[in-house]
């Protein structure tokens, strides 16, 4: 198929594609615990039905061990074609507060050329990617095709991970695709070239054998809440900076947004300023972030005149994909425990890791997406990373270091995933469709 035969088919398409998404983002396949079973299941359903639909010759739901079943699809490849694998994820985020949303989260409704629901960027736009770039080929792909679409993504995990140490066969393939990302703008094509990898633990103080009247005692007791805020603050510098000796700042190899735009999408106050030094794209994908993410305290309702025993503090980092989570861990911990002050009591418990990704800076398929991505959006691509982690991208690079690794889609960064009215530029959602066709053409014309 030539690029224009292409480009018409995916825009001839787009009325069934907005028909298939608007489907898929009425069913609340919420795959976390406490939410029902029944819609993550209809959503599989639906996705294999659509997968099918879109002239796979072998399309399957697998069972995955712990979770929810993962639907898979393939075709062979052309003699001397490339394979590529195309990952999306079914399962969503819960609605959260649904006072916040100005459209109900499970009723796609369509506002100036976005579709409003959960899920409909995160990642059922991926979804319908995969369908729609491939539904252009009638049935006559140019490369081997293995798709997988996982359905618990969002809830914590390593399932999909397990499944593919002991599956290797089904995703095997030349060039990956995870359309999980986006760009920073609608109509502005990027490539997400690095992730941040992660780091969690609880550090817990301990200073009495029991809290003790703040009157009687204070002064000379060791409070357990001061000896943590002490130990958190001392983390960063008066800048924002974090000073953990063996976390050093990093450089990214592309431009940043500006500061005010970020300032703008963080929704940061008139009158505070930013933290740390550097670029933003240094400080945001290739340094390191610590921050406490809770604390076990007494609340400020049920405050009594007491010297605290204990306290506790959920602490994350994030990893540059140049660092490495486990050293990384050793390294707070340790921070910690030297800066402890009177000798207190110091433990760490509940240790999650999770690795980064740094792309490779070139081969065909990354050269055939670049192209696809520039005659798709009328612009060149620019590279971009995610201050955020996809666990399942590092076992890919792990265990097929030859494979292609491409991150893009139809996320904006205005897309508000995990947030209230969720929303995905069905524009955006075209362009990155023909883009995803455009490049599976090329890459199989390119070898
Ligand atoms: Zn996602």
């Amino acid at each position: 198929m030539t690029p224009e035969e292409i480009e018409s088919a995916v825009e001839a398409g787009m009325p069934q594609t907005v028909e298939d998404l608007t489907r898929l983002v009425t069913i609340p396949s919420v795959a976390f615990p406490g939410h029902a079973e029944a819609p993550v299941l209809e959503a599989a359903a639906l996705t294999e039905r659509l997968l099918r639909s879109a002239g796979l010759p072998e399309v399957r739901q697998i069972p995955v061990e712990g979770s929810y079943p993962a639907v898979y699809g393939e075709a062979p490849a052309p003699p001397g074609a490339p394979t590529v694998l195309l990952y999306a994820h079914y399962d969503v985020q819960p609605a959260g507060d649904t006072a916040l949303w100005r459209t109900p989260p499970f009723e796609p409704t369509v506002v100036d050329g976005a579709m409003y629901g959960r899920g409909a960027a995160d990642d059922k736009s991926g979804v319908m990617t995969h369908v729609a770039a491939l539904r252009a080929f009638q049935g006559r792909f140019p490369v081997g095709i293995k798709v997988i679409v996982e359905g618990q993504e969002e809830y914590a995990g390593e399932r999909l991970e397990d499944f593919v140490e002991a599956n290797p066969e089904l995703v095997r393939a030349d060039a990956m695709v995870i359309a999980d990302c986006g760009n920073p703008r609608v109509g502005e094509p990027a490539l997400t070239t690095s992730l941040r990898g992660m780091a969690a633990f609880t550090v817990e103080v301990r200073t009495l054998a029991e809290a003790v009247h703040s009157g009687a005692f204070g002064g000379a007791a060791p409070d357990a809440l001061s000896a943590l805020m002490r130990m958190l603050t001392a983390m960063h510098d008066d800048n924002g900076d974090v000073r953990v000796p063996g976390l050093p700042r990093g450089v990214f190899p592309g431009a940043s947004d500006s500061e005010d735009e970020f300032r703008a999408t963080a929704g940061v106050l008139d009158g505070v300023s930013l933290v740390g030094g550097g670029s933003l794209a240094d400080r945001l994908w290739a340094s390191y972030a610590i921050t406490v993410t809770g604390l076990d305290v007494p609340t400020v309702t049920g405050a009594i005149n007491a010297v605290q025993a204990v306290a506790r503090a959920r602490v994350t980092v994030r990893i540059p994909a140049s660092g490495d989570a486990k050293t990384a861990l050793d390294d707070v911990t340790g921070f910690l425990e030297k800066v402890a002050p009177w000798g207190v009591k110091v433990s760490f418990s509940d240790f999650v890791t999770g690795s980064g990704f740094q792309a490779g800076a070139e081969g065909p398929a990354r050269d055939a997406v670049e192209r696809a991505l520039e005659r798709a959006f009328g612009r060149a691509p620019r590279q971009v990373g995610q201050g955020g982690s996809i666990p399942l991208v590092a076992t890919l690079a792990r265990r097929f270091p030859a494979a292609e690794i491409l991150l893009y889609g139809a996320e904006d960064e205005g897309a508000a995933i995990h947030a209230p009215n969720e929303r995905v530029d069905l524009e955006e959602l075209r362009r990155i469709i023909t883009a995803e066709a455009l490049f599976l053409a090329e890459y199989g014309a390119g070898r």
